[in-house]
């Protein structure tokens, strides 16, 4: 673990500031996943870790929601050599698109960036129940919840971390004027 945040600080992709994570929580910290990855080999390093952690478990199928999924799963299922998919929103509901399709029975291992209440990945569990597919697990590269967050399923998370997060109601960066940055969609 010690070397995957040496990754991120040369990343540059732990920022500060004052930012609405995909929660809605505000929070001074954001990690921007995406910068570490753009590197291949940074990328490698951490999905060599979930599949490390996933290496007795069987597995069919690689499916990450997107967009912050779509890299480290793919990255996953290639070091695993399996099939990989995405979900995507569609009218606000997670779906699978694209001719995208999971077959009853088959072994699916979830994996995404950064999970802070995990909405995202517990729609995804839900898409892969609906079709009698199996969770084996979800892997992911930044637990912000600081473990809270409970899958019911085998999980890791390449960094645990429990770093502040405020309910926009109750934000005291709101109240310094600080500017609010959606950090994803820039
Ligand atoms: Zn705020």
């Amino acid at each position: 673990m010690p070397e995957i945040m040496e990754i991120f600080e040369k990343s540059g992709a732990l920022l500060n500031g004052h930012f609405r994570l995909t929660s809605g929580l505000h929070s001074p910290v954001y990690f921007q996943c995406a910068l570490v990855l753009q590197y291949p080999d940074y990328c490698r390093q951490i999905a060599e870790k979930i599949r490390q952690y996933f290496s007795t478990k069987k597995i069919d199928v690689v499916i990450a929601p997107a967009v912050g999924g779509i890299v480290i799963g793919q990255e996953v299922g290639r070091l695993l050599g399996v099939r990989t998919i995405f979900t995507e929103r569609k009218d606000g509901a997670m779906a699978l698109r694209r001719g995208f399709t999971i077959a009853a029975g088959e072994k699916v291992l979830v994996c995404e960036d950064v999970v802070t209440t995990g909405g995202s990945v517990f729609e995804v569990i839900e898409i892969v129940k609906k079709v009698k597919a199996q969770v084996v697990g979800v892997g992911f590269i930044v637990d912000r919840s600081g473990g809270k967050v409970n899958f019911g399923h085998d999980q890791y998370a390449v960094i645990q971390l429990s770093a502040q997060t405020y309910d926009p109601a109750d934000c005291p960066l709101c109240k310094t004027n600080v500017p609010l940055v959606k950090p994803g969609s820039r």
